[in-house]
């Protein structure tokens, strides 16, 4: 499929008066639509809650728009706790999917209500020691070992994964739980990611109706909820084709039907989990090229870098670029587009065909909405760039500022070492 940019060249040059690149920016019409289709595509499952995974896109405003949706959140550490709380996320819409947890972030959550999702059989003693007792609902994060395939050939290897706990111990864990007074559980998975198929869901929702099955037989209890966490992928190339959810929820629907109904378990509220899925293709970074450079192999250097968005570098991950002002151009050219680092992973293309580009040229990064800035760091002094927000009106606004060397040198404020910069 076409990869079509949701910004024009005049656009980005109209924001750059106010907001020099690079920046990320998320088209909120975008982002609406989706969710409102997620909620659509689920609405036969009358417990239905998506809890949006804050790590992937870590923004109060994001956060805020998703939750009117009924979206709640799903958290991962203290700071994403603290961030929902003021978003006024409370009680049952925060999930708390944690992996080797600091034990007062357990307490935590707990002070808010959140939904403790454990990863560990040998975590329910933490759980209780700081919050006095087991909370009243609890969720168990299940791993089936091995090997998970689906049939175009896409697998995942939960056997190699350090989250969650066999099936054997996640039925002793809920025994352990019952007789400590929990009275509400759930189960949840995350057994492959960015999964561009209408397969993964339905094949893991299956195997999860089928434990809860399990462990009915074994426990007499009745699973409450079935978080199918994160997972659907985007196409970020051009020739992958998009997850169709009305298909993905059709296919969860049967198994629901043909696991959880014939053995008379109902009213199963289904969660998720997604990040990539509920914002990626509704984010990209804009950057400007600002250096030409033949060598061995012919460069683009741009202002932007592995900072700003870091999947590239660390998972050799494809994000396709559109040089703005020239998407009908033919591809003439063939150039690395590389940001400053000291390091030569530090490449948002190798070897990728473009128009020719001028220095001075906008290049739209696609898809960098989720896992993009909330992965970005330091490094080399590099400061993390500004969010902004195409609204619905085709206004921009600022969600967060750009890092300044101020905010980078805020650390040392114990000592004067650094006050000529931080005056
Ligand atoms: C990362 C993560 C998600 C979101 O994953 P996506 O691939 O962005 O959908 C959901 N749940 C848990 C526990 C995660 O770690």
């Amino acid at each position: 499929m076409q990869k079509i940019p949701f910004l024009t060249l005049e656009q980005v040059k109209e924001i750059v008066k106010t907001y020099p690149t690079p920046w990320h920016i998320y088209d909120e019409k975008g982002i609406r639509e989706n969710a409102k289709r997620l909620n659509e595509a689920f609405s036969w499952n009358k417990g239905f809650k998506e809890y949006f995974a804050v790590k992937a896109t870590p923004n109060p405003f994001i956060m805020n728009i998703l939750k009117e949706y009924g979206c709640g959140v799903d958290c991962s550490s203290m700071v994403e706790l603290e961030m929902s709380d003021a978003c006024g996320f409370s009680g049952k819409d925060i999930m708390f999917s944690s992996n080797e947890t600091p034990i007062e972030e357990f307490k935590f959550a707990n002070d808010l209500g959140a939904i403790i999702n454990l990863d560990d059989i040998t975590h329910i003693k933490y759980v209780e020691e700081v919050c006095g007792k087991l909370p009243k609902t609890m969720c168990a994060r299940y791993n089936p070992g091995g090997v998970f395939t689906m049939s175009n050939g896409i697998m995942d290897n939960p056997g190699d994964a350090k989250y969650g706990m066999t099936p054997d111990q996640l039925i002793e864990a809920f025994k352990i739980m019952q007789s400590k007074g929990v009275k509400h559980f759930g189960i949840h998975a995350f057994l492959a990611s960015n999964t561009v198929t209408n397969e993964y869901y339905p094949k893991l929702a299956r195997e999860l109706f089928e434990f809860a099955v399990r462990i009915k037989n074994e426990t007499a209890i009745n699973v409450e909820f079935i978080n199918l966490s994160g997972g659907i992928g985007i196409p970020y190339t051009p020739d992958s084709e998009p997850n169709d959810i009305f298909e993905i929820s059709n296919g969860v629907k049967k198994a629901y039907e043909e696991v959880l109904e014939a053995n008379a378990i109902m009213d199963v509220a289904i969660f998720t989990e997604l990040g990539r899925y509920m914002l990626a293709p509704y984010g990209a970074l804009i950057t400007e090229a600002i250096h030409e450079k033949n060598i061995y192999k012919h460069y683009i250097g741009v202002d932007a870098c592995a900072s700003n968005l870091m999947r590239p570098a660390m998972y050799g991950a494809y994000h396709h670029l559109t040089v703005l002002g020239k998407e009908n151009e033919k591809a003439s050219e063939v150039y690395d587009v590389v940001g400053s680092l000291c390091e030569n992973n530090d490449k948002f293309a190798i070897d990728r065909k473009l128009p020719k580009i001028e220095k001075g040229d906008y290049i739209y990064i696609h898809d960098t909405g989720a896992h993009g800035f909330a992965m970005g760091y330091n490094y080399n002094g590099k400061l993390r760039s500004a969010e902004l927000l195409l609204q619905e009106d085709g206004s921009v606004k600022m969600i967060r500022r750009a890092e300044t060397d101020k905010d980078y040198f805020a650390t040392f404020d114990f000592c004067n070492i650094m006050d000529k910069y931080l005056k």
